[in-house]
C-alpha cells in the first residue's frame, strides 16, 4: 500500500474518531440491546421446551394432589373437579378405582372399561407398581404423530388400589410458537432502533455543553476573558462551566492586577528613584561642602532607598509565601511580647508626628508559631493603619484573651473599606479604588503576606470596616501552654 492512501485511510480514522462520545454510546447501547437480545432467543430456543416440561409437571402434581384430597374426602365431588382440571388444563384424566375405570377428556365423563391411551396407561401402570414413592411421570413420544406427551400416574389412597392417571401433551402448540417468535422478531427491531436513537440523544445531550465549553476554552486561551462557559442540562457539566467561569474570572483579576502592579512598581520605584537622583545630584552641586544641608539630603537619599527597599522585599515575601519555600521557625511565645516589641517601633509617631497610638495587652497567652512572621503580621496592619486612619491619628491596638484564644485587633477611624472591596483586600496587589490613584505608598501587597502568614498558622483573621467610619483589622491565635515546646 503505498504511504498516500496509509495516510489517507489514517486521516479518515482520526477524523472519525471512534472513541468519541457519541460512537462508544452507541456502541455500549447496541452491545447491551443485542446481548439482552440474544438472551432472549437462546432461552427460547433452547429453554423453552424444558421449561415447558417442567411447568407441565409441576402442574399435573398440583392438579393430582387436590384430587386426592377430593377422592379421600367423601363430601366433596371428585369427579367434577376432575372434569373441570381435564377442561382447564386439557388433561387426559383416568381413574382406576378397584377395576372401575373413570375417563374424564375435555369436559366428557365416561365410564367405560378402557379408553384411549391404552399404550401410555399400560406403561405407566407397570413403572407406578415398581416404584417406591408410589408416583411416577413419564415422557412418551407418539409413533403416528411424533408429539410428546408427559403421563403422570400416581396412587391417590393408602391401600394403594386406586391409581390416578393424567395425560397431557408436552410440545407447546406450534402456532403459539410460531407467534412468539414473530414477536420476538418485531421486538428485537424495535429494541435496536430504540437503543439507537436513545443512543444518539444522550451523546448529543452529552456532547453539545462539552463542544460548547471546549469552544469557550479555546476563546479564553485567546485571551478573551468576557467569555461565558455553559454548562447545558447536567449537574456534572454545570459544576464544570461553573468552575470554568471562577477560573476565567479569577484570571481576568488577575490579570488586571498584574498590570495594576506593573503600573503601581514602576510610579513606585520610579518615584524614589528619582528623588534619590535629585538629592545625590544636590549633594554633588550644592551641598557637598555644607555639612548640616548634606546631612540632610542624605538623610532623604537613605529614606527613599529604605521604601525601595520595602517594596522589593514585600514583593519577594509574597512569592516565597506562596510558593512555600519560605522557611517557618515555630516556636512557643507570648503573643503581648511580639505585640509590645512591634508597638514599640512605633511609638516615636506619637511624640513626631501627632498621632495617639494606644496599646492594650492582655495577660499572657502563648500561642505556636514563628515569632517575626507573626510580628511582620502585626507591623503590617498597624502601618496600615497608620497610612488610612485618617485625620484624627488615633490607633488603637489591643490584645483580648479567652480561655482558648487570643485576639489581636488594630482600629483605626480613618477612610474605612467599601462593602463591595472588603473581600479583595486580602489579593495579592488589590488596593481599593479610593487608594489606587492617591500618592500613598503601598503596593497592595502588605495584606497578601498577612493573609499567607495566617493562614500557615492556622489562625483565623478578618475585618470589619464601615466607609467613612475606620477599620478594624483583627487576628485570633489558638493558645498553647507556655512550655509546649513543639518545633
Ligand atoms: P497597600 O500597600 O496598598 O497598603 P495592603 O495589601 O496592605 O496594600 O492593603 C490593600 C488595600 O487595602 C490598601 O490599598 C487599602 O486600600 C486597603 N486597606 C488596608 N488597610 C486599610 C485600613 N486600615 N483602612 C482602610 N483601607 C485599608
Amino acid at each position: 500500500m503505498s504511504t498516500k492512501i496509509r495516510q489517507k485511510i489514517k486521516n479518515k480514522w482520526k477524523k472519525r474518531d471512534p472513541f468519541n462520545i457519541k460512537n462508544i454510546t452507541l456502541f455500549y447501547f447496541i452491545l447491551f440491546a443485542g446481548t439482552i437480545l440474544l438472551l432472549i432467543w437462546c432461552l427460547q430456543g433452547v429453554f423453552m421446551n424444558r421449561y415447558y416440561e417442567q411447568m407441565t409437571i409441576q402442574e399435573a402434581q398440583s392438579a393430582a394432589n387436590q384430587l386426592e384430597r377430593y377422592y379421600e374426602d367423601e363430601n366433596k365431588d371428585f369427579n367434577r373437579l376432575a372434569l373441570l382440571t381435564s377442561v382447564n388444563n386439557g388433561m387426559y384424566i383416568r381413574l382406576e378405582d378397584k377395576g372401575e375405570v373413570s375417563i374424564f377428556d375435555d369436559g366428557s365423563y365416561s365410564n367405560v372399561s378402557n379408553g384411549t391411551y391404552l399404550f401410555e396407561i399400560t406403561e405407566a401402570r407397570q413403572r407406578l407398581e415398581s416404584s417406591r414413592v408410589g408416583k411416577i411421570s413419564l415422557r412418551i413420544t407418539d409413533k403416528h404423530s411424533d408429539s410428546l406427551r408427559l403421563v403422570y400416574a400416581t396412587y391417590i389412597n393408602n391401600s394403594r388400589d386406586a391409581i390416578l392417571y393424567m395425560i397431557t401433551p408436552l410440545t407447546p402448540v406450534k402456532s403459539t410458537i410460531t407467534i412468539l417468535r414473530l414477536q420476538l422478531l418485531y421486538i428485537s427491531f424495535i429494541a435496536l432502533f430504540i437503543a439507537t436513537m436513545l443512543a444518539f440523544i444522550i451523546s448529543s445531550w452529552l456532547t453539545s455543553p462539552l463542544e460548547s465549553i471546549t469552544r469557550s476554552a479555546e476563546e479564553l486561551s485567546n485571551g478573551n476573558y468576557n467569555v461565558k462557559f455553559n454548562g447545558g442540562m447536567f449537574t456534572e457539566t454545570k459544576k464544570l462551566a461553573r468552575t470554568l467561569n471562577k477560573a476565567s474570572y479569577e484570571m481576568q483579576k488577575t490579570d488586571s492586577y498584574q498590570r495594576d502592579l506593573l503600573a503601581n512598581v514602576s510610579h513606585d520605584l520610579k518615584t524614589p528613584l528619582t528623588m534619590i537622583r535629585a538629592y545625590a545630584e544636590m549633594i554633588q552641586d550644592i551641598s557637598g561642602d555644607d555639612p548640616e544641608k548634606r546631612n540632610e539630603h542624605l538623610n532623604v537619599i537613605i529614606s527613599e532607598a529604605d521604601r525601595l527597599n520595602k517594596l522589593v522585599t514585600d514583593m519577594l515575601s509574597v512569592s516565597k509565601l506562596q510558593s512555600n519555600t519560605a522557611t517557618i521557625n515555630k516556636e512557643t511565645f507570648d503573643l503581648n511580647k511580639a505585640a509590645e516589641e512591634v508597638e514599640a517601633t512605633y511609638e516615636v509617631l506619637n511624640q513626631s508626628e501627632g498621632y495617639h497610638i494606644t496599646f492594650t495587652k492582655s495577660k499572657p497567652a502563648f500561642v505556636y508559631g514563628d515569632f517575626d512572621k507573626i510580628k511582620q503580621v502585626m507591623a503590617n496592619l498597624i502601618s496600615n493603619a497608620i497610612k488610612y486612619c485618617g485625620e484624627d491619628k488615633v490607633i488603637q491596638i489591643k490584645l483580648t484573651r479567652t480561655s482558648r484564644k487570643i485576639r489581636f485587633d488594630v482600629i483605626d477611624h480613618g477612610q474605612g473599606i467599601a462593602e463591595d472591596e472588603i473581600s479583595h483586600v486580602w489579593d495579592r496587589y488589590y488596593r481599593t479604588s479610593m487608594n489606587r490613584n492617591r500618592q500613598i505608598e503601598g503596593t497592595g501587597l502588605g495584606l497578601s503576606i498577612v493573609k499567607e502568614i495566617l493562614t500557615i498558622h492556622n489562625a483565623d483573621y478578618g475585618v470589619e470596616s464601615k466607609e467613612g467610619k475606620g477599620s478594624d483589622f483583627w487576628f485570633e491565635m489558638d493558645i498553647v501552654k507556655k512550655d509546649a515546646g513543639r518545633s
